[in-house]
């Protein structure tokens, strides 16, 4: 379905640089033409980058005649839904035989959008008896060497705009249809936050109009992707916003922490609390944010950290809570009170005082 009266075939696009080469390209070509049997996986907790790549490579692969499914580790939010075939991921947790049995098969695993087995939870194990050929395609720093064959750029925005880059250099970028082209929007507009971070090198807007010219309606994606949330989740925020979030105007930092009875109380569904931890950096001055959130579930805590200018997030989730993820954009898991994790993020914040205390630039 044509979604957008701008669908062009006869415009050539701008030419991109290249990031990946034409060996790279060629060699991940002939690895996904010559496999019939593929499973795309992405990392725990998907997110829209998650979410759109391995769909984004589903719909390539389906082209290809090939025998492909998506197994995610676990749920994936309700505003990733709308995109084409979403229903047919299948969530390991929920369906272990079924996405075995699609793993046994299997004679290519491709790994989007993580650089380390360890993001994918439970979902390794039956990898782990997996003897198949295996592609990781990921712009995360730090990779671990787990794939036959690596295509990480931890420069690139999202992994969707990687992808992107890989269907061109591999003159394949025809193929890419309206539902694929979606797809890499909705990854490429989530891991940047609509395009406010991450995202000043001028050639993403030009894939944008790349994909514009496949007709895609992106006014309606942002809505499909952030128009959708709950009741509870405004209530929610504005409980957050109004009582625990904890402004550290010296160190242009804030903090805040929501616990599992909270989250009860203001009928927190997954997804609900996505993106709060980016709204701290709103306020004037402040350029680092932490968020501290007790799973409904297990006893842990999910840290999510955002920071601007010269901090570095991933570092102080490294150092502070077992984590780690993009120079702006990181997070962790920490199993400990949720008194002790502000303590933590406290600590943290006296740790960099020499780095916080400087504002460098006016935002
Ligand atoms: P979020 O705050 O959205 O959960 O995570 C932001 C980013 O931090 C993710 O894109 C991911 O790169 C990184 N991240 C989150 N949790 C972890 C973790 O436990 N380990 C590592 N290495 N990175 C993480
Ligand atoms: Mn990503």
């Amino acid at each position: 379905m044509v979604r957008n009266s701008y669908i062009c075939e006869k415009f050539t696009n701008y030419m991109l640089r290249t990031v990946v080469s034409a060996q790279e390209a060629q060699k991940i070509k002939q690895l996904l033409l010559e496999s019939r049997n593929v499973v795309i996986t992405t990392h725990t907790g998907p997110d829209g980058d998650a979410i759109g790549s391995s769909l984004a490579m589903y719909e390539y692969l389906k082209r290809k005649g090939k025998q492909v499914t998506v197994i995610v580790p676990n749920y994936f939010p309700d505003y990733l839904h709308w995109m084409n075939d979403a229903d047919k991921i299948l969530q390991y947790d929920r369906r272990r035989a079924m996405s075995k049995s699609f793993i046994q098969q299997a004679d290519l695993i491709i790994a989007l959008d993580y650089n380390a087995p360890y993001r994918i939870d439970e979902l390794q194990l039956p990898l782990s008896y997996c003897k198949c050929k295996r592609l990781m395609i990921d712009h995360h720093e730090d990779p671990e060497h787990y794939c036959t064959v690596e295509l990480s750029r931890p420069e690139m925005s999202s992994t969707c705009e990687l992808l992107y880059r890989l269907f061109v250099a591999m003159g394949e970028e025809k193929q890419i249809n309206i539902h694929c082209a979606e797809d890499l929007y909705a990854g490429m507009c989530t891991d940047t936050g609509r395009f406010t971070y991450n995202s000043n090198d001028p050639e993403i807007y030009e894939i944008i109009a790349g994909l514009m010219r496949k007709g895609i309606d992106k006014d309606m994606i942002i809505r499909n992707l952030y128009n959708q949330y709950s009741e509870g989740r405004y209530r929610l925020l504005g409980h957050i916003l109004l009582n625990k979030m904890e402004i550290n105007s010296e160190l242009h930092a804030a903090i805040f922490s929501v616990g599992r009875e909270e989250l009860k109380q203001f009928k927190y569904i997954k997804g609900d609390a996505e993106g709060f931890v980016n709204i701290p950096l709103e306020i004037k001055g402040i350029k680092l944010s932490i968020s501290l959130r007790e799973d409904t579930e297990k006893d842990r805590i999910f840290v999510s950290i955002r920071s601007f200018d010269d901090f570095p997030a991933n570092e102080l989730a490294e150092r502070f809570f077992n984590g780690g993820g993009h120079f702006h954009a990181a997070g962790g898991t920490v199993y400990c009170s949720m008194d002790e994790a502000l303590e933590t993020a406290r600590k943290a914040l006296e740790a960099y005082r020499e780095q916080l205390i400087e504002v460098k630039s006016e935002k």
